[in-house]
């Protein structure tokens, strides 16, 4: 049995993977200062003894001992992550040095849950990981993606310098239960936007593309490539390599609910990516990873979770 820190446990992937590690034997602590993330998200198992959660923001260090460190906090929807964009900076920055600073005390290995923002608006597709990206460094998207480039070089750094041992995973869109309601990101907006019978609100003339990666699958990669015993460090794509329209989106959420919402156009973001999708070519190759989930049938369960939680605000979270 291991003791294993996940930052941002308390959030969409953090909150499955603490689920997931519980389940296969290790011990669990829960960091969040719950930003985005809800308690409601870890509930169930606090009354699990190997379990524990601490209220605590990344941006100030703290020391704990542990073996293992998942870096997940960050908030990752553009609308939270723009909200406060100087804490957004903090958090990747400051954050990541206290877990690194912490890694090398303790002498955990640490994961860093960076992104495909990395790439940017990509001039390379699909993006592979020797793509150095297209980002602007002065726009609204930059406090996070300029932020998770830069928690990308303190991990080469300290791994170089201080021979901390790391890996960084570059994480594709992912969707699946346990989004919040009010998360901001497409394929929760669009689910609830259905479910409610209120506008789909379409972003532009919806021909931007994303890769749309299942949540289980999403975990397996990143507990595959925590888990690894080469020197492989990564960086590596984890995402689903199945590219949608987000117009093809729209229509796939409407078909599954089966609701009668219209469409409606709004001004596209600033900066937002005209397409994304990950070459997962090293994945396969060093992890034996790929994941099984088509949009398709991973839209079932995560239509079916916000239909309970839209019910009955307090019964989603398990
Ligand atoms: P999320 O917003 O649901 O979870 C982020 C968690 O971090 C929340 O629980 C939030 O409260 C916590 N947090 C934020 N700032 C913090 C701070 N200063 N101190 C402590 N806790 C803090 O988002 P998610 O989708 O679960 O994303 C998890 C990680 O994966 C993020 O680092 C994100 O950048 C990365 N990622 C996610 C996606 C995706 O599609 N879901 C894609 C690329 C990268
Ligand atoms: N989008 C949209 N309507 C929404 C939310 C998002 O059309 O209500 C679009 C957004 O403009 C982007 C894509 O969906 O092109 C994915 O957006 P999201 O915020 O989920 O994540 P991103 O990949 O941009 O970080």
């Amino acid at each position: 049995m291991i003791r294993i820190l996940v930052t941002g446990g308390a959030g969409f992937i953090g909150s499955h993977l603490c689920e997931r590690l519980l389940a296969s034997g290790d011990e669990v602590i829960c960091l969040d200062n719950l930003f985005t993330g809800q308690k409601h998200n870890i509930e169930h198992l606090l009354r699990e003894p190997r379990f524990e959660f601490v209220r605590h923001d990344l941006v100030e260090p703290i020391l704990l001992e542990v073996d293992q460190i998942y870096n997940l906090a960050c908030p990752a929807s553009p609308v939270h992550y723009q909200f406060n964009p100087v804490k957004t900076v903090k958090t990747n920055v400051m954050g990541t040095i206290n877990m690194l600073g912490l890694a090398k005390r303790v002498r955990a290995r640490i994961l860093q849950a960076s992104t495909s923002e990395v790439y940017g608006n990509p001039a390379v597709h699909p993006q592979p990981e020797s793509y150095w990206g297209n980002v602007n460094p002065i726009g609204v998207r930059s406090c996070y993606d300029e932020g998770k480039r830069l928690a990308e070089t303190l991990m080469m750094d300290y791994h170089r310098q201080n021979r901390v041992d790391i890996r960084i995973v570059r994480i594709f869109n992912t969707y699946g239960p346990r989004m919040s309601v009010g998360d901001g990101r497409v394929v929760s907006n669009f689910i609830v936007q259905a479910l409610r019978g209120q506008p789909i609100t379409l972003f532009g003339d919806g021909s931007q593309t994303r890769s749309f990666c299942f949540i289980a699958d999403m975990l397996d990669g990143l507990i595959r490539m925590m888990n690894n015993g080469d020197d492989f460090i990564g960086p590596v794509n984890l995402g689903n390599p199945e590219e949608f329209t987000i117009r093809e989106l729209a229509d796939a959420v409407l078909r599954l609910t089966g609701s009668s919402s219209p469409v409606e156009h709004r001004p596209l973001p600033p900066d937002d990516p005209e397409r994304r999708r990950p070459d997962i070519t090293l994945a396969r190759n060093r992890l034996g990873w790929e994941p099984r989930t088509p949009l398709a049938e991973g839209l079932v369960p995560t239509v079916e979770y916000f239909r309970r939680v839209l019910a009955d605000p307090a019964g989603g979270a398990a």
